[in-house]
């Protein structure tokens, strides 16, 4: 296919599903019928958000990349480093960047993530607050970390737990402050939450739960957060990671169709109502869910890369398992792990001295698993994920 033949899609977003939009297209697209080109707001390249609290223990922001500027070079991708999409013009299909960039595309991805969900309480612009999203964000958290003694960390899901660990290995007194009444909700049923909980506090991390945010209370920095039951910390540091709001700014301003409570809405094909434009990753709203974790948004990123070159596959809800080490505690969660659906058969066992909790479902004949949580002792998660599948 000669060069003028090609078909050009913009990507808005060089995160980590942006990246595998990438990475896919290029594998897929043998007849080389599509150009790329990149908007990337952050002064990075695609870097693994998943790992950034590592970040405090190497320092090293460059080892976090998943992709160096000459992959993108060697691949044909034009990549717009630190620079911003600020303006889609569908009637023209031209997309405008800060730096004074248009660029004309004949398909357009937004891939342009989330930002932390901040809540809007008295003293929360105070000095010594921070979210925590990017390796930016990181940087300043460690360096303020220096000269704090205590941090309380708003949050209960994986970014927030991760977060907690990163700041109490670098020393400080650490508080999790969950709005909810679980952590974890998400990946974990009760009993399992329970369990990590205590196995966090025996590690002298301090949690607290069903706690709402009122105040951050100090002068010009932070000295102490209040709740609306009127109990308060003392703390020199505030790390928000409670949720998250979809990146939708500049879809809503061309017009594309968002979600009441944010996210761009998509359709199995993760198109918006503007049949040119497609939406993946934390910024996608489909049938009324947004994903906070990677492989849904890889399965996105797949599903659309597949389709635009011959494909024709709809977006399958992505695999929301994990298999990881919080506050160096294994937690695992795999395949169906729910038990509000009749016949299944649970095969739980809790040792509380241990600080370790399994269950495990199956169907009602015991012949097939179809998924479990582990926490305490993830060590054959891999193996048991890969049975609940078969
Ligand atoms: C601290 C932390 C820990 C996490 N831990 C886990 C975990 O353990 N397991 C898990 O599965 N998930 C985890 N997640 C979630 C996971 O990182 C996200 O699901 C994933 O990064 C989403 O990818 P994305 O590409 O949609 O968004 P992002 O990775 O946020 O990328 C979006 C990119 O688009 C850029 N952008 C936005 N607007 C524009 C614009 N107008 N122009 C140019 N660029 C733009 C943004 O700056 C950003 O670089 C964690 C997230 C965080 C923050």
């Amino acid at each position: 296919m000669s060069f003028a033949e090609q078909q050009t899609i913009v990507v808005i977003g060089s995160g980590m599903v942006g990246l595998r939009f990438c990475e896919q297209l290029t594998a897929f697209d043998e007849r080389r019928r599509y150009k790329l080109v990149v908007f990337c707001e952050e002064a990075r390249s695609a870097y693994d958000r998943v790992g950034l609290f590592s970040f405090t223990a190497q320092r090293d922001a460059e080892k976090l990349l998943l992709a160096r500027r000459d992959w993108y070079e060697a691949v044909g991708i034009t990549l717009h480093l630190a620079d911003r999409a600020i303006h889609i013009d569908r009637d023209r299909h031209i997309v405008r960047s800060m730096k004074g960039v248009n660029v004309e595309y004949d398909l357009l991805i937004l891939a342009m993530g989330a930002y932390p969900r901040v809540p809007s309480v008295q003293g929360i612009q105070k000095q010594g607050i921070f979210v925590y999203r990017t390796a930016d964000d990181l940087e300043h958290i460690v360096t303020s970390a220096r000269k704090a003694r205590t941090c309380a960390v708003l949050g209960g899901g994986l970014s927030a737990l991760e977060v907690a660990g990163a700041v109490s290995e670098l020393g400080l007194l650490t508080h999790i402050v969950q709005p909810g009444n679980q952590l974890l909700s998400a990946h974990l049923d009760r009993a399992g939450s329970q369990t990590l909980l205590r196995r966090i506090r025996d590690l002298g991390v301090n949690v607290h739960l069903s706690k709402t945010l009122t105040e951050a209370r100090g002068e010009s920095h932070i000295q102490g957060i209040v709740f609306d039951d009127g109990t308060t910390i003392d703390c020199d540091m505030l790390i928000i990671s409670d949720g998250i709001r979809s990146r939708d700014e500049l879809a809503r301003q061309a017009g594309i169709t968002v979600g009441e409570q944010g996210g761009i809405e998509v359709n199995d094909r993760l198109q918006t109502n503007d049949p040119r434009i497609f939406a993946i990753g934390e910024c996608a709203l489909h049938s009324g869910t947004k994903f906070g974790v990677t492989a849904p948004g890889y399965t996105m990123a797949e599903t659309v890369a597949a389709n635009f070159c011959g494909d024709s596959r709809p977006f399958e809800y992505g695999d929301l398992s994990i298999n990881l080490k919080l506050l160096g505690v294994d937690v695992a969660c795999f395949g169906q792990w729910e038990t509000d659906t009749e016949n299944v058969a649970v095969l739980s066992e809790e040792d509380a001295f241990a600080g370790v909790y399994r269950k495990l479902l199956f169907t009602m004949d015991g012949k097939q698993l179809l998924g479990g949580i582990l926490v305490g002792d993830a060590s054959d998660a891999t193996t048991l994920a890969v049975l609940a599948k078969t």
